[in-house]
């Protein structure tokens, strides 16, 4: 069996698989962790999940992470905290409110608070905020840490990890894959996971195959360290809203997150923009976003800022990822296209596609999330 990608969904994939005893090669074709899941955040939020599959598999996801850390024998910074979204005025909130009626249903346990009720939970908040909700099932984690732990529990389990292994083809007969090409060697499989991420659609054209793929930056900005002065996670209202709808996330206020790492460095984000492989900052968007969260964390407007980098959504045109096996050729499955949430679903991805190849069968029904969704129907 080949993983191609070393990021966190094909880390993911690899691992489970090799728990249940199939033998895996991970090519990946820079550095493991070297594409967006070493260039984003690592919030775990059930409250900015569709309502629906979306969320469901979240949840599912989210259970998984509880005992991750003793199950990989590694620190992921795990920190389970909850999570809160902002509402910077009554018409952002009167906008959510059928989202957040839907998410009811979810079990989310989700609470609304009101200034006071929110600065008593996260004290370092400015006045500027109408409301806030609080979800206690909302975590955090380090993005780098969770796809190294993987990888070395892979490992542990035999899994057999390339960097700097780029696929470049595939051999196929008849209908079925029989091999992949990499500029050193031909090897012969015949499964192949496409976890590359932004580049899953550049895998997919070797086999002519469409999949639809595309590149989404995000924008962060870091600080130096500062002492622990937040507990959890913060989104607005708008940022979740722009993942949604990209006429406003393409608009000039995609929203704002905020994140205090387990180091101290703040992480505050982000734009949502189809700027093709582009992974500069720009002006513009390091000042929004400063705009943006000095209001929320009065105490950032007297932090420095070290870094600005930029990450690659794998954006698909629904937000769902796509996952389980194509039509054709036979032997090839789709596990990318996870856009904002791959961190948040890289367990119940693994585990999922770790099933389909291992037991033939899955625990949730993959059908909604497969490549021909895509391909429009023939009329009858
Ligand atoms: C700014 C930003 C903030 C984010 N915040 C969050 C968050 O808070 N929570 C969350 O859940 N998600 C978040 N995400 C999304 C998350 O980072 C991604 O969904 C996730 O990292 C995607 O993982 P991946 O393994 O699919 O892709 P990648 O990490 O990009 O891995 C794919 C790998 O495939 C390799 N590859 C490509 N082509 C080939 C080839 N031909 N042969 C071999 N290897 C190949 C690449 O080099 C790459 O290493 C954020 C993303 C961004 C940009």
């Amino acid at each position: 069996m080949i993983v191609i990608g070393g990021g966190v969904i094909g880390a993911s994939v690899a691992y489970y698989l090799s728990k249940k005893k199939i033998g895996v090669l991970l090519l990946e074709r820079s550095d493991f962790a070297s594409g967006t899941s070493g260039a984003c955040d690592g919030m775990i939020f059930m409250q900015s999940k569709k309502p629906g599959l979306h969320l469901a598999l979240a949840l599912k996801s989210r259970r998984i992470f509880e005992d991750l850390p003793e199950k990989l024998g590694s620190d992921i910074e795990l920190r389970r905290n909850g999570g809160m979204i902002i509402f910077r005025s009554d018409l952002e909130l009167k906008a959510m409110a059928p989202f957040m009626e839907e998410q009811k249903r979810g079990n989310l346990g989700v609470s609304l608070l009101d200034l006071h009720q929110a600065r008593e939970l996260e004290p370092c908040l400015g006045p500027n905020i109408a409301a806030a909700t609080f979800c206690p099932l909302d975590a955090q984690v380090n993005p780098l840490c969770l796809t190294y732990a993987f990888l070395k529990a892979a490992k542990r389990h035999g899994a057999k990890l390339f960097a700097r292994t780029p696929v470049t083809g595939f051999h196929v007969k008849g209908n079925r894959i029989y091999a992949v090409v990499t500029p050193q060697n031909v090897v012969a499989t015949r499964s192949v996971v496409n976890a590359a991420g932004v580049f899953a659609s550049q895998v997919g054209d070797l086999l002519s195959l469409t999949i639809p793929v595309a590149p989404r930056r995000g924008q962060l900005l870091v600080t130096e360290v500062l002492p622990p002065i937040l507990t959890r996670c913060l989104l607005s209202a708008r940022y979740i809203a722009a993942k949604y709808d990209p006429a406003l996330a393409e608009g000039q206020n995609p929203g704002f997150s905020i994140e205090q790492t387990g180091n101290g460095n703040f992480l505050l984000g982000s734009t949502r923009e189809f700027v093709g492989f582009d992974k500069r900052t720009t002006r513009d968007a390091i000042r929004t976003i400063l705009m943006e969260v000095t209001p929320i964390l009065p105490r950032l407007k007297e932090a420095h800022l070290i870094r600005t980098f930029a990450g690659l959504r794998p954006y698909t045109p629904d937000g769902l990822p796509i996952l389980g096996k194509v039509s054709t050729p036979e032997g090839f499955i789709m596990a990318a296209g996870h856009e904002g949430d791959g961190i948040a679903l890289s367990p119940i991805t693994g585990q999922l596609i770790a099933e389909l190849i291992a037991d033939g069968k899955t625990s949730i029904s993959l059908e909604p999330f497969s490549l021909e969704r895509f391909i429009p129907k023939e009329p009858s």
